[in-house]
């Protein structure tokens, strides 16, 4: 019998396996280093008002440059911080640190994405009024990112959260929309303040009438119930007029700028601020 289970897990074994787990371990234990270790970095990506063609706010990314590998996409590293139970101290580190830097930048609105491990803590909501009072920043000025994987798994919990969250004066914004299972319905059962249009939905839109049908629906959806729509993912002007067109207020992508330093976006605020004084002297004149 003994012998039996012995060959039945000789079977079983595989060293790809073995060498995945090592890998993944190291990486966990590395992203825990990082995060004791006050290694990562916030990047900040323009939000750009479709009319005013003006930054009004920006998305605070995660960066993580592992030692000895170079950067890590949050795409690999956050997961892996959702299922080791780093994904607290992760999210408290972005959302104090957006916050904290996010005061030097009064005319800005400031993004922070929200993973369903933070959501799901029924503390997180107690932890968001603990930074915005020590941050001291205005409530209103920050949104809270979060993607709808989560909701559909536990809607009535998630909105709870959205409720008490929205309480404390942020906004909350559907992430990634149209990437997934996403249905209008959602919307309006959430009382979301605003959406965040998937880049796939964006990507063809000056090549694909399908496609530019897609979005124009689902702006208008989302207006006739109120709900501004901004566009991720927009690498053309081609793309910025079309979804601007359509009706979304606020554009992110590429074709704006990639996601940069906060002195880089100290700087740009600078630049602009100087160009608003020199067109008023201008006027004067
Ligand atoms: P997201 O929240 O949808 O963020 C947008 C992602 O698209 C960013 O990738 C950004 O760099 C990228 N992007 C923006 N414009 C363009 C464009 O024009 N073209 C292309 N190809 N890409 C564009 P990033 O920084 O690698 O982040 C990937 C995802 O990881 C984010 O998607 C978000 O879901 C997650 N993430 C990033 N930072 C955090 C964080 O601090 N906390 C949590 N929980 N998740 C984060
Ligand atoms: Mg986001
Ligand atoms: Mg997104
Ligand atoms: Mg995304």
């Amino acid at each position: 019998k003994a012998k039996e289970a012995g060959r039945a897990r000789m079977t079983l074994y595989d060293p790809a396996m073995d060498a995945d787990r090592e890998e993944r371990n190291a990486l966990e234990l590395d992203l825990r280093q990082a995060i004791e270790g006050g290694d990562l970095t916030l990047a900040y990506q323009p939000l750009i008002g479709a009319d005013s063609n003006e930054m009004v706010g920006v998305e605070a990314l995660v960066r993580w440059n592992r030692p000895g590998h170079g950067p890590v996409s949050p795409d690999v590293f956050i997961p892996v911080a959702e299922t080791s139970g780093l994904i607290e101290a992760l999210g408290l580190f972005v959302l104090r640190k957006a916050c904290e830097t996010a005061k030097q930048w009064p005319e800005l609105k400031i993004a922070v994405n929200v993973s369903p491990g933070q959501f799901r803590n029924p503390a997180f909501t107690d932890y968001v009024r603990y930074v915005l009072r020590q941050t001291e920043i205005e409530a209103k000025r920050v949104t809270l990112e979060v993607t709808e994987g989560y909701m559909i798994q536990n809607p009535k919990r998630t909105r709870q959260s959205i409720e008490q969250l929205k309480t404390l004066g942020v906004k909350i914004a559907l992430d990634d929309f149209g990437s997934g299972f996403s249905s209008i319905g959602y919307l309006r059962q959430f009382g979301f303040d605003r959406i965040k249009i998937d880049r796939s939905l964006i990507m063809d839109i000056e090549h694909s009438e399908s496609q530019r049908e897609m979005l124009k629906a689902t702006v208008a959806l989302a207006s006739s119930l109120d709900i501004p729509v901004t566009a991720e993912g927009i690498e053309t002007p081609e793309q910025a007029d079309i979804a601007s067109q359509f009706g979304c207020d606020t554009l992110q992508g590429f074709f704006f700028s990639k996601p940069v330093s906060a002195d880089d976006i100290t700087e740009r605020l600078m630049e602009a601020r100087a160009r608003k004084a020199g067109g008023r002297r201008v006027n004067a004149a």
